[in-house]
């Protein structure tokens, strides 16, 4: 079993780091909003960082869109904003170090073979064929380890899984040749000097497998806060997938009001109408992220105010 050490005496860190498959929806809006509020209140620095590793989800001209919305609502971040795309060779050190540890195997399932497999578990098919590693051929994984991760969340409270148990072996660069998003993300949030992730409810699921990497790599572990997401009528997540329309930003006072009500932070009654900076510095000042805990998936009023 092992436990990880939270990176804590730095002064704070956050980053917002949106995958450019399409422009900035009111889901990843309300992320990118918590975020920089977390950051700005505890005097931190806010970072910005585009996760388009994924070339088969990257879409052009959306990072350039997402970056416009985030300023239009005064949402602005400190320092350069970082591609994935252009980092690969520094993902690779991480991949080889992985390696020269033999934590990492080739594998040749694929999707259909896994399909029957339960809760998506890895079961572990070629951890003993003597395939050889070829990049753009073949998956790696790396090896789970037989152990609980277990952290504490600043919204979830305490989460713990089994990483053998419930997830398996895990593919850390793909086989079409990417390096997969938790490799990416951990080593740039280490890169980063980032100290608090927060990001959706969604990518709780995910920690466990990133903070076995930090620990593999010897990275810090960051603090980690997963707020509640936005779903649709239907209950699901606002997401590219479920068609969320664009994030409409020409009207950023009401849009900000909008938000912040849905994050436990409604404004006062006369600031609707504040320029979109007041408002930002009052949600600065009064920002509690304890009144998300407890708080389930937030469903989608359509906004009231007119385009
Ligand atoms: N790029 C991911 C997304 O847009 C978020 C990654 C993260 O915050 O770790 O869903």
């Amino acid at each position: 079993m092992q436990n990880s050490t939270p990176v804590s005496r730095r002064p704070y860190r956050g980053r917002f780091a949106p995958s450019p498959s399409g422009p900035l929806h009111l889901g990843s809006l309300f992320t990118a909003l918590a975020s920089f509020l977390e950051a700005r209140s505890q005097g931190g620095e806010w970072l910005v960082r585009i996760d388009d590793i994924d070339p088969y989800r990257t879409r052009t001209g959306a990072a350039d869109r997402i970056l416009f919305s985030l300023e239009s609502l005064g949402l602005t971040w400190d320092g350069p904003v970082i591609y994935q795309s252009q980092r690969s060779d520094f993902y690779k050190t991480g991949l080889d170090s992985l390696q020269a540890q033999g934590l990492i195997y080739a594998c040749d399932c694929s999707r259909r073979e896994l399909a029957g497999e339960e809760a998506g578990v890895y079961p572990g098919f070629c951890r003993h064929k003597p395939l050889r590693p070829q990049p753009g051929q073949l998956a790696l994984r790396l090896l789970a380890g037989d152990m609980t991760i277990r952290f504490e969340d600043r919204v979830q409270g305490r989460v713990e899984q089994h990483l053998l148990q419930e997830v398996g072996d895990f593919i850390v660069y793909r086989r079409d040749g990417a390096f997969a998003y938790h490799l990416a993300t951990v080593m740039d949030d280490a890169d980063q000097g980032i100290t608090e992730v927060l990001r959706g409810q969604d990518l709780l699921d995910s920690t466990p497998r990133q903070i076995h990497l930090q620990q593999r790599l010897n990275l810090p572990t960051p603090g980690y806060a997963h707020i509640p997401v936005l779903v649709n009528a239907d209950g699901k997540k606002l997401s590219k997938c479920t068609l969320a329309p664009a994030a409409e930003t020409r009207q950023p006072s009401q849009l900000l009001g909008y938000l912040l009500q849905r994050l436990e932070q409604p404004l006062p009654a006369g600031m609707a109408s504040a320029p979109a900076g007041e408002i930002l510095d009052w949600a600065t000042r009064h920002w509690q992220l304890s009144r998300l805990c407890g708080v389930g998936p937030i469903t989608l009023v359509p906004p009231t105010f007119s385009p």
